[in-house]
């Protein structure tokens, strides 16, 4: 006991100035998205009318059979440890879905389920990253991305796309960036926050520039999946370049495709060797994810062919209107997203202007912090996704919501001079 003591005092004394936060946390930030939706919802409850197009949040219902596969589950008393890697019966489930939706044949120790797909990710560059491993990020890119690698050790390397490109990586830009310490490269298609969606044609290209790197591995965050817009269907790296299959780790989840994102929950599909690392890293974290939502979404897999086809066309229809509303005000320039529920408007014609009270606008953040309070509307800096100036609108509330919403925007951008 004294021992300890003396331990515990002497640590205590020689540390006393130190930061209660590791130096580890000095880079990384608070998530910019979900910042922005709290200080909307803190402002809607102060009795503002707020409407947020800040979030990557769906307003479409979790369809029924998926509660109810879960309040079955919770009923019947499920609730003991699972597997650290799922289920058996729900990594049944995603082989099947792999194979059936993308032509992908994996086995069930190839598949990790986790605590949502952001938590897939971070298991996948604790797992593998050294010190200053270098992770190539297409940007503009999730918010996510370039924090979770450096929190894994990491060093995120973005490669600029501009609108110039689609916001699409070319195979010129990919060759020229990776170098030997290149351990993986990020794709995200349909993208956040661009909306962009790769061809099979350019998923080929860039898979021939992946051949001739062979230490490079492929992060396919396949997340928006169902939210395609093109006439061709939505495709996977992994499947258009099945020799490549074990150095690409296929990344989703059902946050989006079923609106279950407070059930957190997201699954990965790649070789053995590294779906094994990942749960070890997951084992020492949050062991296996909650056995009742994992039920639920057992019954989503197959939920997922009925209750796809009717909300793609009502986004289509968003997508579409939300376009016309931003084409009404000047100065708000896009490429035409393709997929996902995001539009994302370079906006350089507004900085530099000033607000009617003087005060400058000297960044996008600037501007989408004029827009909350002039016109009550959330709105997402680009500069948070790595290129800007820009501004990310998501168009996921109500159709009339949305209106408004343009409405108030474009009347607040009007008064900047
Ligand atoms: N990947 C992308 C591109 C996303 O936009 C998001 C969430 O917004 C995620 C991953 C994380 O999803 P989850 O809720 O499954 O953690």
């Amino acid at each position: 006991m004294g021992k300890w003591w003396r331990y515990l005092s002497a640590a205590g004394k020689s540390q006393a100035s130190r930061s209660v936060v590791a130096s580890r946390l000095r880079a990384i930030n608070f998530s910019q998205t979900l910042a922005m939706g709290r200080r909307g919802a803190e402002l809607r409850r102060s009795g503002r009318d707020i409407i947020s197009l800040g979030l990557g949040e769906l307003d479409l219902e979790i369809p029924r059979a998926i509660r109810e596969a879960a309040a079955a589950a919770a009923l019947r008393g499920e609730g003991r440890s699972s597997l650290v890697q799922g289920i058996e019966a729900l990594r049944t489930g995603i082989c099947r879905k792999l194979a059936r939706d993308n032509g992908l044949a994996y086995d069930l120790s190839e598949i990790i389920v986790a605590s949502g797909t952001k938590q897939v990710i971070f298991n996948a560059m604790m797992a593998t990253l050294d010190a200053g491993d270098e992770v190539l990020i297409p940007a503009p890119y999730w918010v996510s991305y370039p924090d979770i690698v450096r929190l894994a050790g990491g060093e995120p390397i973005a490669i600029l796309c501009g609108p110039e490109v689609g916001h699409k990586l070319t195979a010129e830009h990919l060759e020229a960036a990776i170098t030997p310490r290149t351990r993986w490269l990020f794709l995200n298609s349909p993208n956040n926050p661009t909306g962009s969606v790769y061809t099979r044609d350019e998923l080929a290209s860039l898979a021939s520039v992946l051949r001739r790197h062979q230490h490079v591995m492929t992060l396919s965050d396949d997340i928006y999946e169902l939210f395609v817009y093109t006439p061709a269907p939505f495709v996977s790296l992994a499947s258009i370049a099945p020799d490549l299959k074990d150095r690409i780790l296929v990344v989703n989840g059902f946050s989006k495709s079923f609106a279950m994102i407070g059930w957190r929950i997201g699954y990965g599909a790649g070789c053995a060797p590294l779906i094994e690392a990942m749960v070890r890293v997951q084992s020492q974290i949050t062991s296996g994810t909650s056995t009742i939502v994992q039920a639920g979404a057992v019954a989503a897999i197959d939920a997922s062919l009925n209750s796809v086809a009717s909300f793609q066309s009502d986004y289509l229809k968003r997508r579409d209107r939300t376009a016309k509303l931003i084409d009404a005000i000047p100065g708000l320039i896009y490429v035409r997203p393709e997929g996902a529920f995001y539009f994302y408007p370079t906006c350089d014609a507004y900085i530099g202007r000033r607000t009617p009270e003087g005060r400058s606008i000297d960044s996008d953040n600037d501007l989408a912090e004029f827009l909350l309070e002039t016109a009550n509307v959330v709105t997402i800096p680009g500069s948070a996704f790595g290129l800007g100036p820009a501004l990310r609108l998501s168009y996921t509330c109500p159709e009339n919501r949305i209106e408004e919403a343009f409405c108030r925007i474009g009347d607040a951008l009007s008064q900047l001079r």
